[in-house]
C-alpha cells in the first residue's frame, strides 16, 4: 500500500511563511495585493477561485476580484489589466482559465506586467523558463526574492509539483519521469522542470500511441490529462511515484484526478490524492509568488 502525498501538509507550511512575511511587510506599512481575473461561469473557476479567496484571507493577502460576464470584451479585459499593472497595491494577477472562447487569451495573459505575472504563464517568464535564466528558482537555497523582477515567476502548478517531491525527498536527479499532457500551463513547464533537476524525461499527450508502454517505464508519473481514470495499475510499475495534477467535476459533483487512485495506490509507493494533493500547493505557491513580488517592489 502506497503512501500519500499530503499535500495540504505542505500548503499549510507554506502559507505560514507568506503569513509571515505579509506581517512583516504591513509592519512597513505595505500591503500585499492580488488581482483575480474571472470571465464566464466555469464551474471549476469559481471552485479555484473561492479556495484562493480562502487562502488569500488565511494570508493576509489582499484579494481584488475582476468578474466579467461570458460575453465580455477583449477591450473591457485589456483595461482591466492595465489597470491592475498601474496599480500599485496589486503585486499579483491571476487569470482563470478558460476565458470565453472568443477572447485570445495569449493577448491577455501577455498584457500582465512579468513582475506582476505570478502564474508566470506569460511569454517573457515562460521564455526565460526555457532559456534557463530563471531555473535558479527551483533551488530555493540559491534563489534571492530581490532579483525576481530581472527572472520571471516560475508557473505555480508545475513548480508546486517539483516542491512536493522534495517535501516527500524523491529524487529527481537520474529518474524516469514520465509526464501526460503538453499545456503551457502544466504539462510542458513540468516537463521542463524535471528536466532542469535531470530527469530523464518522456512527455506523452492525446497523440502518443501506445500510451501504457511509456507510463509502466515511469519512476515518476505526472499526469495532467483532465481524464478520469486515465491511468490504472496494469498501467505502472511496482513502487512508482504517482502525482495526479488533473482535476474533473463529476456529473454527480464528485472531484476525482486523472488517475484511478485504489488501484494504482497498491502499487505506487507514494501517490497524490484528489482532492488534497497538487491543488492547495498551487495555490500555497501563488500566494508566495505574490508575496515575493510584494518583497521585491520595496
Ligand atoms: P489541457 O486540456 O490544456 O491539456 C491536456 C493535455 O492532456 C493535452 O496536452 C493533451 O494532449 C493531453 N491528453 C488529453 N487526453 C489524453 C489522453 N487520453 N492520453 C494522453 N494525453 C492526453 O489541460 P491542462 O490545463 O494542462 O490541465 C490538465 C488537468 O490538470 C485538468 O484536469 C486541469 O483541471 C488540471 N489542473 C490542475 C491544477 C492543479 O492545481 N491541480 C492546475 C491546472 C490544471
Amino acid at each position: 500500500m502506497s503512501k500519500i502525498i499530503e499535500g495540504k501538509k505542505l500548503a499549510e507550511k507554506i502559507k505560514e511563511n507568506v503569513r509571515e512575511k505579509v506581517i512583516s511587510l504591513n509592519n512597513k506599512g505595505i500591503d500585499v495585493g492580488l488581482a483575480l481575473i474571472l470571465a464566464g461561469e466555469n464551474l471549476s473557476s469559481k471552485q479555484y477561485l473561492s479556495a484562493t479567496l480562502k487562502a488569500c484571507k488565511k494570508t493576509g493577502i489582499k484579494p481584488y476580484e475582476f468578474r466579467f460576464p461570458e460575453n465580455v470584451t477583449m477591450n473591457e479585459l485589456l483595461n482591466s489589466v492595465r489597470d491592475i499593472n498601474n496599480d500599485e497595491r496589486i503585486h499579483g494577477a491571476l487569470i482563470f482559465f478558460p476565458l470565453p472562447k472568443r477572447i485570445d487569451s495569449r493577448k491577455i495573459v501577455n498584457s500582465i506586467l512579468p513582475e506582476k505575472d505570478v502564474d508566470g504563464l506569460g511569454s517573457i517568464p515562460i521564455g526565460k523558463f526555457a532559456a534557463e535564466e530563471s531555473t535558479l528558482q527551483l533551488y530555493s537555497k540559491q534563489y534571492d526574492p530581490s532579483i525576481t523582477h530581472h527572472l520571471g515567476f516560475l508557473p505555480c502548478t508545475p513548480f508546486g509539483v517539483i516542491r512536493l517531491l522534495e517535501y516527500y525527498n524523491v529524487d529527481i536527479k537520474g529518474k524516469h519521469a514520465v509526464v501526460i499532457g503538453k499545456s503551457l500551463a502544466v504539462g510542458k513547464p513540468l516537463s521542463l522542470m524535471l528536466l532542469t533537476k535531470e530527469a530523464t524525461v518522456t512527455i506523452c499527450h492525446r497523440e502518443t500511441r501506445n500510451l501504457a508502454e511509456m507510463t509502466r517505464q515511469a519512476d515518476i508519473l505526472c499526469v495532467a490529462a483532465g481524464k478520469p481514470n486515465l491511468i490504472n495499475a496494469d498501467m505502472v510499475k511496482e513502487g512508482v511515484v504517482v502525482v495526479d495534477i488533473g482535476i474533473n467535476v463529476l456529473p454527480n459533483g464528485c472531484v476525482v484526478g486523472d488517475i484511478d487512485f485504489e488501484s494504482v495506490s497498491t502499487k505506487a509507493s507514494l501517490i497524490t490524492p484528489v482532492p488534497g494533493g497538487v491543488g492547495p500547493v498551487t495555490i500555497a505557491m501563488l500566494l508566495e509568488n505574490t508575496v515575493k513580488s510584494a518583497k521585491a517592489r520595496i
